[in-house]
């Protein structure tokens, strides 16, 4: 967000932190401890699938490597939860700090080389009824900080399908995010950074990915400012579903 902008809206809505609602300083978007409970680290997490129990094995995913920057956990749900619901936009800032960071150090190829940076897609009515993409706030400012073209016309949302969150099995999930589309466009041999605020089985970046791939995107980075850890016992019942993706 613009710096003017962000010091309009702290002047009316103070600055506080969207996890322990502490009240913050101006340029601060997550108080210290809060962030050390909520910041996953690049070595917990796959690079590839962007999950903490790797589920690679499983899967051929469209998507070629994965940037996380939280872990979606009971610690950094009040974040993502004040961010879903417009209370609290903080986490898409914070996060995308994060992100940006990540993708600088990136071993693949140089950040600066990348075509576009893309929101996962909201449908056109939730949105305006939300007000905006929480998806796209990030995309916006991962563009912003890494001075990389930001596009949200490419990829859309066909119908207003259930809550992904709402649905229970990897299979549900994967049969519900089947009304994404893509526009006519070109896109060979571009690289492109996709961004969303959760990513649970990936089945959603994993759809989006691979309709940019199909107009002739050559690598697609999955950015996602949290990631969720199933919980340990439910592994092996997971890891069955997801095989059958
Ligand atoms: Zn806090």
């Amino acid at each position: 967000m613009h710096q003017t902008t962000r010091k309009i809206l702290d002047f009316f809505y103070p600055n506080v932190c969207p996890r322990c609602g502490i009240i913050l300083h101006p340029e601060e978007t997550v108080c210290d401890a809060c962030a050390e409970k909520m910041l996953l680290s690049q070595n917990d997490y796959c690079q590839k699938c962007g999950k903490t129990n790797c589920m690679c094995q499983y899967r051929k995913l469209a998507y070629d490597r994965a940037v996380v920057a939280c872990r979606y956990d009971k610690e950094s749900a009040p974040a993502v939860l004040a961010l879903k619901e417009s209370k609290n936009t903080n986490f898409a800032y914070f996060t995308a700090r994060i992100l940006a960071e990540r993708l600088r150090h990136g071993s693949y190829y140089q950040v600066q080389e990348t075509d576009y940076v893309m929101p996962v897609p909201m449908h056109k009515a939730k949105q305006k009824q939300r007000g905006y993409n929480q998806a796209g706030l990030i995309a916006r400012e991962l563009a912003e900080l890494l001075h990389l073209p930001y596009r949200e016309d490419v990829l859309y949302k066909e119908k207003s399908a259930a809550e992904q969150h709402t649905l229970t099995s990897a299979q549900e999930r994967a049969k519900n995010v089947g009304s994404f589309g893509i526009r006519e466009v070109s896109l060979e041999n571009m690289r492109i950074i996709l961004c969303d605020d959760v990513l649970t089985t990936g089945s959603t970046m994993n759809r989006c990915a691979e309709l940019l791939k199909f107009k002739g995107a050559a690598f697609v980075t999955a950015a996602a400012a949290s990631s969720t850890s199933p919980p340990e016992q439910k592994e092996t019942t997971k890891h069955k579903e997801e095989s059958l993706l």
